[in-house]
């Protein structure tokens, strides 16, 4: 098996491209493909302060890698979401790469600063934890860029990830979040710029991204996935990938070039108005922002016990990470 490039041994076959790689060629190939998304999609100017929100796991570290060593101002954002011995566990690996680098990582924790976890807020609000999870998220980033001063938020969402929420958004055509459903989503309403400048790359390359660079990662899957039906759609994908190698990018980048345009008017108009949240200042269209709402009636609820981490999934199509 020989490097595409340099005809060297090969550590890594990438079916999509028809090719193997060397290690210094595929960590050039992933920082290519991180360059060609940030320039396709205007995600990052030079000179801009970027925040990135970082879990532990595999596709935040590598993104911050990455960016770094594109030569771009970046901070990490880490998020102590309260899912027992899987967050703190999360918290270890994201601190490490902080300070084995001598990196700023802003640290907002759940529990301690604000009261509440994810499967106390998903139980006292009765929606799934990765909604209630996902809810928060999306609040306190944008709250810590806007806090920061941050010019763009970036999160580590990945080709499987984008594609197989895409399918899922196809097979109900929900019209709304396949309107929002763009590697940029520009700053507006005091809400930050956020980028997804990995979704050139699959969760089988940054795993290997991060073995090959020696990036310590978390390896266990997050308790509450279970019945993330995601996952059912990564499996759905895999499989179509596995005989048709290329049809997970083709798929998605097809939709953005094509598809994706025709929702956009849909959505500026779904947009309402927008007043600052009574209790956070966030920008919202009701008195109380969601989030808000959702802490409130979690604070209140006794504490939800929580699984031990799951193990590890097979990455992306199941193939070796690399040799
Ligand atoms: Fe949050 Fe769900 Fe991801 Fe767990 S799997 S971290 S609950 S979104
Ligand atoms: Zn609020």
């Amino acid at each position: 098996m020989k490097c595409r490039v340099c005809r060297g041994p090969a550590v890594i076959d990438l079916p999509r491209h028809n090719a193997h790689f060397c290690t210094e060629h595929f960590l050039r190939l992933c920082r290519d493909q991180v360059t060609k998304a940030i320039e396709r999609f205007s995600m990052l100017q030079p000179g801009e302060r970027v925040l990135v929100a970082v879990s532990g796991g595999k596709d935040s570290l590598a993104l911050w890698d990455l960016l770094l060593d594109l030569g771009y101002d970046v901070d990490g954002l880490y998020l102590g979401l309260g899912i027992g011995d899987y967050s703190d566990e999360s918290g270890t690996f994201a601190r490490a790469f902080a300070a084995e680098r001598g990196l700023r990582l802003v640290e907002v924790d759940l529990r301690g600063d604000l009261g509440l976890d994810v499967p106390t807020a998903a139980r006292a609000t009765k929606r799934v934890p990765c909604s209630a999870c996902g809810m928060s998220k999306r609040h306190l980033f944008d709250q810590a860029a806007r806090d920061g001063g941050y010019d763009v938020l970036a999160t580590g969402h990945n080709l499987d990830d984008e594609a197989a929420v895409l399918f899922g958004n196809t097979l109900r055509w929900d019209t709304e979040y396949l309107a929002r459903q763009l590697p940029v989503l520009p700053e507006r309403h005091g809400f930050p710029r956020k980028v997804k400048p990995l979704v050139r790359l699959t969760e089988r390359e940054t795993a290997a991204y991060c073995v090959l660079r020696g990036i310590d990662y978390q390896v266990e899957e997050c308790p509450m996935a279970v019945g993330n039906k995601h996952l059912g759609y990564k499996d759905a994908l895999n499989a179509v990938e596995a005989t048709s190698p290329g049809a997970k990018a083709a798929f998605y980048f097809g939709f953005l070039e094509r598809a994706a345009p025709l929702f956009v008017p849909q959505s500026a108009a779904e947009q309402g108005e927008l007043q600052p949240c009574a209790s956070c200042g966030a920008p919202t269209t009701s008195d109380v922002c969601a989030f808000c709402r959702l802490a409130d009636k979690a604070r209140v609820h006794p504490p939800v016990p929580v699984p031990a981490p799951r193990s590890r999934r097979r990455s992306g199509d199941g193939r070796p990470v690399a040799r």
